[in-house]
C-alpha cells in the first residue's frame, strides 16, 4: 500500500477508469475476470501474504474457530486449482465462477483474494483473512480448535461480515498509511475524489 499511487491503481474494468495496466502478468486474469462477473465489485486485493499462502498450501477453508472468522463463514472458497499461475481468461474465468457471491478464495499453493465493494472492504477483508490464517496455524498447533456452531456462525457473519463493516474496519489502517505515505495515498486523495475514504 506504500507504493500505491494514482496511476498505479486499477479500477473496475466495467466502470472504465481503468488508470494504467501495470499489475504483474498473472495479476490481470486474478481481477479481471471477477469484475466482469460482480459488477458491483470495485476493488480485489491479492497478495502473497506469509500466512495466507501458507495456509493455501493445508488445503482447507478457514473454520469459525474466533469471532473474525465467521466473517468468512460460508462466504469464502478453496479455490483448488493445480496451476498456480493465472495466465489466461479461461482460468481468471474458473476463478471468478469458484468465488460465487463470495468475498474471499483461498487460491491453492498461491494466496489470498478478496473483493470489494470499496477499496477499504476489500483491503479490510484481505488484511482481516490474513490474520484468521494465522490465528487457525496457532490454535491447531496446540489442540484441535473449537468451532462455533453454524447457526451463531452466520449470525456473526450477518453483524461482522457485511460490506459497511469491512469499510469501517479498514479506517483506523487506512488513515496510518495515508498519514505514513504522505506522497502516495495522499496525492491519490486529492487528484481524485472517488478515492476518498467515504461509506458505501
Ligand atoms: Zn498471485
Amino acid at each position: 500500500m506504500h507504493e500505491a499511487r494514482h496511476r498505479t491503481i486499477r479500477r473496475n474494468p466495467r466502470s472504465l477508469h481503468i488508470v494504467r495496466r501495470v499489475t504483474p502478468p498473472s495479476g490481470g486474469h486474478v481481477v479481471y475476470q471477477i469484475h466482469e462477473a460482480r459488477p458491483e465489485i470495485v476493488a480485489a486485493a491479492h497478495a502473497h501474504s506469509i500466512f495466507g499462502k501458507a495456509w493455501s498450501a493445508v488445503g482447507r477453508l478457514v473454520g469459525p474457530i474466533t469471532q473474525d472468522a465467521c466473517a468468512f463463514y460460508e462466504d469464502h472458497v478453496f479455490f483448488d486449482e493445480t496451476r498456480v499461475l493465472v495466465t489466461d481468461a479461461n482460468e481468471g474465468a474458473a476463478l471468478a465462477a469458484a468465488l460465487g457471491r463470495c468475498k474471499a478464495a483461498i487460491l491453492r499453493n498461491h494466496g489470498l483474494i478478496t473483493v470489494g465493494e470499496t477499496i477499504e472492504e476489500a483491503v479490510w477483508w484481505f488484511v482481516s483473512l490474513e490474520r484468521c490464517c494465522q490465528s487457525q496455524f496457532l490454535a491447531e498447533s496446540v489442540s484441535t480448535p473449537l468451532q462455533v456452531d453454524p447457526e451463531n456462525a452466520r449470525a456473526a457473519r450477518a453483524v461482522n461480515g457485511t460490506p459497511f463493516v469491512g469499510w469501517l474496519q479498514c479506517q483506523p489502517l487506512w488513515r496510518r498509511i495515508v498519514r505514513d505515505s504522505p506522497i502516495s495515498l495522499a496525492e491519490l486523495h486529492e487528484r481524485s475524489p472517488r478515492y476518498r475514504a467515504r461509506p458505501p
